[in-house]
């Protein structure tokens, strides 16, 4: 059923996906809405424009921002997150990217949709974007000291200090410098998320010219999934924005790139910290810009290519990459870019020299001309076309909304004006490639046409430099200061002015009874968790929607291990699927791989005991995925992993080493407030203590220890055996298979799992003590501890040790964080500091409260707000209300659906850690049940004496710490 205002253009069924994918126009604007119509009751939505901007000062990013500031019909502050706490939504969320603004949520409860919804339409069509908004959430001068205007200027705003976070990441600095260079006019030229230097540039007319421009229905697409139809949400779009629209005559698009004659370079730095070492540290990478990505045909071409030269360590080009002895690692950005209108391919390394770049360079054009000569072997092209019918055929949900990853993978083909609905089934464009395969000469074609006689080629070198973190700053303090000098009497009382009006909107109280909302009534009856369909000693199977694939996991407890071997545990678990096994190398070791399943992954869960937060139960995994048919060869091939690992290659394990030296290195500022809260938490309890040692700071401390010791044989060798004896006492465990799988394929499940004969049987799980290895003296570390590393903003966290997971009080801490959460640390931590973001949670598991910030510009002033915000309680108790967003945050949470397989595996992994479906039902029933007194009762019993800290920062702030403060560097 189509609403009048709409035209249905075309309607198309995928089986595979078991949808219906509708198209339609909006008859007077031209505003298309794509419907993915689903039995599924989590309903998705996203409104999405084209933007392009023509700098970098972030203007669509401050306005994706400012637009969710209040609006015509919601003109309070900050609709966008009071929507978040008085909403049942599984996802909401806005994000920039650099061609598109796109606004999403989804949600299982009805009224909610609707609810969200208004909501949405409203702040994107009819946003209120008030100067005070944008001074908070783009940019500001404020002084030093708010009401002295003889302290010094700074800036301040939201995403000011966002994208000061952002750009300390090397490798987003990389991305931006790569897309600059390649795109010498359009706009991926430009950052789109604002470069520091530049955001203060931005005015607020031209940020509101630039609404008027780009927001406008005839450059908006509506992308909409599950079980609500079309045509009541058109009615829905239609009344509540789009019937006060005329079209407009202005289209939005990406330009075409003038193509280059001859291919360039270009050199670039990044910022590392004073006292660092340069060596090693240069970035060189190649990249080419390809065809459209509307051209089917083009793209899964470019989809295949990439495929075949980088996606294993097997892969030609990825194996060049990651065995030279010119760099340490195949760069992050390695592969297919095919989001941007035009795509490219993109290669190269890191940790590598300036005087290497040449032989780089070569290194990559030799290599790719030697597969342009060769060819690639059949069974390898088989392999990667392999992977792409995986892909195709898997049904997600795990982490993001199963429809919203859909929406998402449409949208491409619906912002430059392609076929949005061929891009979720691709099957007769793979029907055309297996065919075109079969010709020896396919691909080295395309290597010669997308790439070596393409001159549209930039190679970007990319070094560290000690002094540019200083530049920086002098240079943004030259220009304030500059500004300063030059400011009247009256313009600087203006300022002081301004920050006042700031900070008393900032305190004023929302108005709710504006926003519409959802209460504890609406919260619907739990949905069961998903039983085994068969149960015995030693194998669990269940049968659920999963479209052809068969998941499987061998879990076992994890063997007692010496204090030598623990240390190294998570390198055990990164190097086992990587290296070769049953006497192969890891060249055919991973090329079987490809070819037979969706990859082998192994790793170790601990999870604090549900009665004593200070037992540990520990086990080890090794799992992997593959289409049906294939399921013997991935059953063959995961028990060889798990029992005949080969650790003979010592190139091999050194290069992944190093690999996974530089990935963790790279994880620091992404999950800062992460390591920073297990750090804090590491001397009160055992899971995050152990967490602390093997991939928290003290693990990445030691595995660059570790890596820089290797070039020492007898180092290595001494890695490789405490490696195999990890191995063999993991062999001297027994273990259980789970498997999951649709109907069809269940008997035949079954019976591969119950016939691998050579494996001992244990359904147990290992119980760690706090008083036995590896936690010996474990509570004596420092009690704050501040890490440094190169970033320009901070990482906080305090933490006060809580009850066990099933105890009753459980449930109201959760709460209690939600109410700080909403009430005061939002306020206190990102309007009023600056921080990208904070808050509060509860950890259940390990019975720990949490307090963070993330991106934060300050640092002891938000160690204060936490203790504020316990004070704050005590004087203010919280409200019916406050409770109760904060309970329907958590409820929705627990509630949100993953993907079928995914929740099979959850409700297995939850009962093999002693958290059965009865404990979880209580668990819920008590957030549900938790009042007011409650919140304030349990944050006086254990919001109480001195808690643990710790932060991440830089040299450049230490001096800011208080005494209490020990530092280290990771
Ligand atoms: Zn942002």
């Amino acid at each position: 059923m189509t609403h009048s205002a709409f035209e249905l253009k075309d309607t198309r069924e995928i089986p595979l996906l078991g949808i219906l994918a509708e198209t339609y126009e909006h008859r007077k604007t031209g505003a298309s809405h794509y419907h993915l119509c689903a039995d599924n009751s989590e309903n998705a939505f996203m409104v999405a424009f084209r933007t392009v901007p023509k700098d970098s000062t972030g203007v669509a990013h401050i306005l994706e921002h400012t637009a969710l500031c209040g609006s015509e019909r919601f003109p309070v502050r900050d609709p966008f997150f009071l929507m978040v706490r008085r909403s049942l939504n599984t996802f909401m969320n806005a994000f920039t990217g650099s061609d598109y603004t796109g606004y999403p949520f989804a949600t299982q409860n009805r009224k909610d949709f609707y609810n969200l919804l208004g909501v949405y339409l409203d702040a994107v069509f009819f946003p209120t974007l008030d100067p005070l908004d944008f001074a908070q959430e783009g940019h500001r001068m404020e002084f030093e000291n708010a009401d002295d205007t003889q302290s010094s200027l700074t800036y301040k705003g939201v995403v000011f200090n966002e994208m000061k976070g952002e750009m300390s990441s090397p490798i987003s600095t990389l991305y931006e410098e790569l897309s600059s260079a390649l795109f010498q006019e359009n706009t991926y030229h430009f950052n789109s998320g604002g470069d520091p230097a530049e955001i203060p540039n931005l005015t607020h007319d031209q940020l509101v010219d630039f609404h008027r421009s780009h927001y406008h229905p005839s450059n908006a697409m509506f992308l909409t999934f599950g079980d609500i139809p079309a045509n009541e949400l058109q009615a829905r779009f239609e009344s509540m924005a789009l019937h006060r629209f005329e079209r407009s005559p202005r289209t939005v698009q990406v330009d075409l790139e003038m193509r280059l004659r001859k291919p360039v370079h270009k050199r670039a730095r990044y910022a590392i910290p004073e006292e660092e070492e340069t060596d090693a540290k240069t970035h060189v990478v190649l990249a080419w810009l390809l065809g459209e990505n509307t051209d089917l045909d083009m793209l899964m071409k470019c989809r295949l290519l990439a495929d075949v030269l980088l996606s294993t360590s097997a892969s030609p080009l990825r194996r060049a990459l990651e065995t030279t002895e010119l760099a340490s690692a195949p760069s992050p950005l390695c592969g297919l870019e095919s989001q941007e209108r035009e795509m490219s391919f993109v290669c190269g390394v890191e940790g590598t020299d300036l005087q290497h770049v040449g032989a780089i360079e070569d290194l990559i054009l030799s290599t790719l001309q030697q597969v342009a000569d060769e060819g690639v072997p059949q069974p390898q092209l088989a392999a990667c076309l392999h992977q792409i019918e995986l892909h195709q055929r898997e049904v997600g949900g795990d982490g993001y909304p199963y429809g919203l990853q859909l929406l998402l993978t449409c949208l491409p083909g619906a912002i430059h004006r392609g076929d949005p609905v061929s891009l979720l089934e691709m099957d007769h464009v793979l029907a055309g490639l297996r065919h075109e395969i079969e010709d020896p000469s396919f691909i080295p074609s395309l290597i010669r046409e997308l790439l070596l006689e393409n001159n549209h080629r930039v190679t970007l070198t990319m070094e560290p430099d000690t002094g540019l973190h200083e530049e920086k700053n002098a240079r943004e303090h030259a220009v304030l200061s500059a500004i300063q000098a030059d400011l009247s009497d009256r313009e600087a009382e203006d300022i002081v002015v301004s920050a006042r009006y700031l900070r008393e909107r900032q305190e004023t109280e929302h108005d709710l009874s504006l926003l519409p909302s959802v209460g504890l009534q609406d919260v619907e009856l739990a949905k069961a968790p998903p039983e085994p369909s068969r149960r015995e000693k030693g194998l669990t199977v269940f049968r659920t929607g999963t479209n052809g694939l068969v998941y499987h996991q061998v879990v076992s407890p994890l063997p007692r291990l010496t204090a030598k071997q623990w240390p190294l545990l998570p390198i055990f678990t990164t190097l086992l699927p990587e290296i070769g096994s049953a006497e192969r190398g890891y060249l055919e070791t991973q090329h079987l791989q490809h070819l037979n399943t969706g990859g082998l992954s192994a790793f170790t869960t601990f999870r604090a005991d549900v009665r004593s937060p200070d037992q540990v139960r520990a086990a080890f995994t090794v799992g992997s995925r593959a289409l049906v048919n294939n399921l013997s060869n991935m059953l063959t091939l995961v028990s060889e992993t798990r029992s005949q690992p080969n650790f003979h290659e010592r190139q091999r394990i050194r290069e992944l080493i190093r690999q996974l030296r530089t990935r963790r290195e790279a994880s620091l500022t992404e999950a800062g407030h992460d390591l920073a809260m297990t750090a804090a938490a590491a001397a009160i309890r055992p899971v995050p203590m152990l967490m602390y040692q093997l991939v928290g700071f003290q693990g990445i401390k030691l595995l660059k220890e570790l890596d820089d010791g290797l070039s020492d044989d007898a180092n290595l060798d001494q890695l490789i055996e405490t490696l195999r004896e990890i191995n063999s006492s993991i062999q001297t465990t027994g273990c259980q298979q789970l498997g999951i799988c649709d109907a069809a394929s269940e008997n035949d499940v079954i019976s591969a799992l119950s016939s691998i004969d050579h494996v001992t049987v244990d359904d147990s799980i290992t119980v760690l003590k706090s008083s036995e290895s590896p936690f010996q003296d474990w509570r004596a570390g420092a009690s704050d501890q501040a890490w440094l590393t190169s970033t320009q903003v901070n990482f906080c966290a305090s933490v006060f040790p809580t009850v066990a997971e099933s105890h009753k009080d459980g449930a109201a801490l959760a709460v209690l964080a939600g109410v700080l959460r909403n009430g005061f640390l939002h306020g206190a931590l990102r309007e009023k500091g600056g921080a990208y973001g904070g808050g509060a949670t509860h950890d259940a598991a390990n019975g720990v409260f949490r307090f963070y910030s993330y991106r934060d510009p300050n640092l002891m002033k938000s160690f204060d707000a936490f203790e504020d915000s316990i004070k704050w309680l005590e004087h203010q108790p919280p409200s019916f209300e406050q409770v109760e967003e904060s309970i329907l945050g958590l409820v929705s949470g627990v509630d949100a659906p993953g993907s079928p397989a995914g929740e099979c595996r959850q409700a297995f992994v939850q009962t093999l850690y002693g958290r059965d479906a009865e404990h979880r039902a209580l668990q819920r029933d008590r957030l549900l049940s938790v009042t007011q007194d409650d919140v304030i009762r349990v944050s006086a019993t254990y919001l109480k004496g001195i808690p643990r800290r710790a932060v991440l920062t830089s040299e450049r702030h230490v001096a800011e710490l208080s005494s209490s403060f020990s530092t280290f560097s990771v």
